[in-house]
Formats: C-alpha cells, sequence, structure tokens
C-alpha cells in the first residue's frame, strides 16, 4: 500500500496532545489525516488535513468517522467500542484491535487478565458497586488501607483513591471498581513497547517517573531510568510478556512499580502514545508517535535507542489560575541548554490541566536533571 502522498486516510480518534504529535509525523510523511474530537478547539484541529467534531462515546460518530478511512487509531482509550467493533468486521483496520482495547478500558477486566496470563500484579479484590467495600471490611473479606480505583474511565489520577480510614469512601461514585493492595515501592517505571502489524516488536528503554516528594506529583520523566541494570531487563522482559499476551498492535505504554525488593509489578498499560515517551520526540533515533505510525502501517520499526539522557517536565496549569493561558518566563527557559518545550495550544488553562511540556536533553544526566529542575521552577503556566 502506497501512504505516503496517495489516496491513503488515516483516522485519529481524539484531537488532544498525543494526537497533535502523531500529525505531526504524518504530516512529515505526508499521509492524509483527520480526526474527530468533541471540541472544535482541540488541539488536532490545525494539524490535521480534515477535522470533525462528534462525541468519541456515540457510536453513530465513531461509525461515520471510522467508514470514511482506511486505518483508525486512537489517542484515547474512552471510546465507542461497538463502532469500532462493526468497523473491524467491515473491513477498516483498526488499531488496538478492539480485542485489547476491551481488556485494557476497564480496570477490572485489566487486572483479572494479568491475574490470568500470570503477569505480576498487586493483589486486588474487585467490585460490581463501591457500595459492597463497607461488607467486605466488615467481615474481614478486604483490609484497610487500601487503593480504589474506578473500574471505567479514570484519567490522570481522578478515578484513584488511597481508602486510609472508613470516611474516605465517603462521597466517592457508586460504580464498578476495584480495592487494590497498596504497594509500598521504590519507584514508578513504565516502558513503551511498539507491534507492528507483522509482529516485528520494540521496547524503549525503561524510564522512571521521579515524584515531588510532597505534593506527590509526577515532576519528571527521566530516560534512562536511575536504575540497577538487572531490574531494567526485568522491566523490559514483564512489558514484552504483557504486550504478547495482549495483542496490541501500536504502542503499549506499561507503567510499573519497582517495589522496595526490586519486584515489578504491573501498575496499568495505555495502547497508545504516552507521557512517558515524550522524552523521545528530542533523544530517541525513533520517537514514539514516528513508531506508532509505522507500526500500524506495518513498516519497519525504527531504532528505540536514546541518542542522549531525556527528561522531560509537565507544563501544567498553575493552583488558582484558570482562564487565557500565559506561560511566563518562557524566553529564560529558552536560554538553557539542550531544552525544547511542546505547547499543547490549549487556550485556556485551569489548576492541574496539561497544557505542554518541555524536553531536556544532555549528554550527561546528572547535568540534565540539573537543568530540567531550573526548567521546573521557572516557567510557569497562569493565566492573565
Ligand atoms: P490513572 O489511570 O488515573 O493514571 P493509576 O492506576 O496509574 O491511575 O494510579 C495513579 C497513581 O496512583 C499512580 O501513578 C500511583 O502513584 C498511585 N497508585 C496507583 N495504584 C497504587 C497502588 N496499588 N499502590 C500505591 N500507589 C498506587
Amino acid at each position: 500500500m502506497n501512504y505516503f502522498s496517495s489516496d491513503f486516510k488515516m483516522g485519529i480518534l481524539g484531537g488532544g496532545q498525543l494526537g497533535k504529535m502523531l500529525l505531526n509525523v504524518t504530516r512529515k510523511f505526508d499521509i492524509y489525516t483527520q480526526v474527530l474530537d468533541p471540541s472544535e478547539t482541540a488541539p488536532c484541529r490545525t494539524g490535521c488535513n480534515a477535522f470533525f467534531t462528534g462525541d468519541l462515546l456515540d457510536f453513530d460518530s465513531v461509525y461515520a468517522f471510522g467508514k470514511d478511512v482506511d486505518v483508525l487509531t486512537i489517542e484515547i482509550e474512552k471510546v465507542n467500542i461497538e463502532a469500532l467493533e462493526k468497523l473491524e468486521h467491515e473491513g477498516v483496520k483498526v488499531f488496538p484491535p478492539t480485542g485489547a482495547l476491551h481488556i485494557i478500558q476497564n480496570k477490572a477486566k485489566q487486572k483479572l487478565f494479568y491475574r490470568d496470563k500470570q503477569i505480576p500484579t498487586a493483589p486486588f479484590v474487585r467490585f460490581a458497586y463501591t457500595s459492597e467495600i463497607h461488607d467486605s471490611l466488615a467481615n474481614g473479606g478486604l483490609s484497610l488501607p487500601f487503593v480504589w480505583k474506578s473500574a471505567q474511565f479514570g484519567y490522570d489520577g481522578q478515578g484513584v483513591k488511597i481508602i486510609r480510614a472508613l470516611q474516605d469512601l465517603d462521597g466517592l461514585p457508586n460504580v464498578e471498581c476495584i480495592a487494590e493492595e497498596l504497594v509500598p515501592f521504590k519507584n514508578e517505571l513504565a516502558v513503551i513497547v511498539a507491534r507492528s502489524v507483522s509482529g516485528q516488536v520494540t521496547t524503549y528503554p525503561v524510564v522512571e517517573m521521579e515524584f515531588h516528594p510532597e505534593a506527590n506529583q509526577v515532576e519528571y520523566v527521566i530516560c534512562p531510568a536511575r536504575i540497577a541494570s538487572h531490574v531494567a531487563q526485568k522491566a523490559r522482559e514483564i512489558a514484552l510478556q504483557v504486550s504478547e499476551k495482549i495483542g496490541h498492535v501500536g504502542l503499549l505504554a506499561v507503567e510499573m512499580f519497582q517495589t522496595v525488593e526490586d519486584e515489578i509489578l504491573v501498575n496499568e498499560v495505555a495502547p497508545r502514545p504516552h507521557n512517558s515517551g515524550h522524552y523521545s520526540i528530542e533523544a530517541s533515533y525513533t520517537d514514539q508517535f514516528e513508531q506508532h505510525i509505522r507500526a500500524i502501517l506495518d513498516l519497519p520499526l525504527g531504532s528505540t535507542d536514546s541518542k542522549v539522557a531525556g527528561i522531560m517536565v509537565n507544563l501544567v496549569g498553575a493552583e488558582g489560575h484558570t482562564g487565557d493561558v500565559v506561560y511566563q518566563n518562557m524566553e529564560e527557559v529558552l536560554r538553557l541548554e539542550g531544552v525544547t518545550p511542546h505547547i499543547y495550544g490549549k487556550k485556556q488553562t485551569r489548576p492541574f490541566r496539561k497544557m505542554g511540556h518541555v524536553t531536556i536533553v544532555n549528554n550527561d544526566m546528572v547535568k540534565a536533571r540539573e537543568i530540567a529542575q531550573k526548567v521546573k521552577e521557572t516557567i510557569k503556566v497562569i493565566s492573565n
């Protein structure tokens, strides 16, 4: 199939920043790409060949959009799977395949899948409704503390709550959920696996999420992770196992915990480009977005090796600021060595909204980490 400067059409469900960074690749390759998103002002609106507004959970919108393309992919999991199944039956190539998406869209199903396939993960109990947890605590089926997770459609930490006392359950939605053992982890790690249609597989190096010591927010994604090589090896092997068993095509980002005993436990996966791989745009031979496009078009996969150490800092809306966005001190940051800001194109900021990220590359990881800290302390996402 000729994808380049041809009649071939790719579709992306979701028009956020991940879609925008996929569009950088489809533009580079001159692959015709159309995007569906509910918001007329989505970051993807300018980079694609055709932009459609519509509800990603609505059967008719997704079906009509998908019927018009040759290959359909996603940049968000919250999409109507029934429409994707019908499209798949009718010959549209859908990646990730709906079988993989079914498992991933529901955290309870995901966890049952890990248990079934003997993939190491934290112990858990599934509940049809949050209200059932009280009984389970009363009869000893469950004990405090634990982590409550909504089975469906949590995102960026919403839909996750650490329960240390009974009152912490107050106000949670009464939905299908899991109660998971609280893991005393040393590190949060991630590995991105790429799998092409014909089965070529590559893994990116293990990255490490460094947390703010008090705020418990990821501050830096660091590649390569500063961990022992045997731990990194184990993390890559486990990510490969998950990838093989889940049967995805395209990228699979595998988030993991490194426990105090250096065990690796799979937390969750995402079948698409991922925040933990943004560093790759500047630091890798082939960035994650290009790799995803190569994989779903069954093109040869590129090298996942890094050219330099890479650190990514998320730019999130500052607390107390809602309204038209201003990126304060951008010039100071641009003066630093090896720094590339990415601005997603969301006109309105609000506290903790992901508005952009900055990548820092350097031959020396220690230097990169110092510069990353300067970036973090200097740039502010505020409203005017
Ligand atoms: P989301 O889908 O919203 O990203 P996650 O399942 O990744 O939710 O959880 C968000 C964060 O909560 C994780 O990055 C981790 O810091 C913390 N967390 C999740 N599960 C556990 C657990 N079992 N033990 C300890 N911390 C956890």
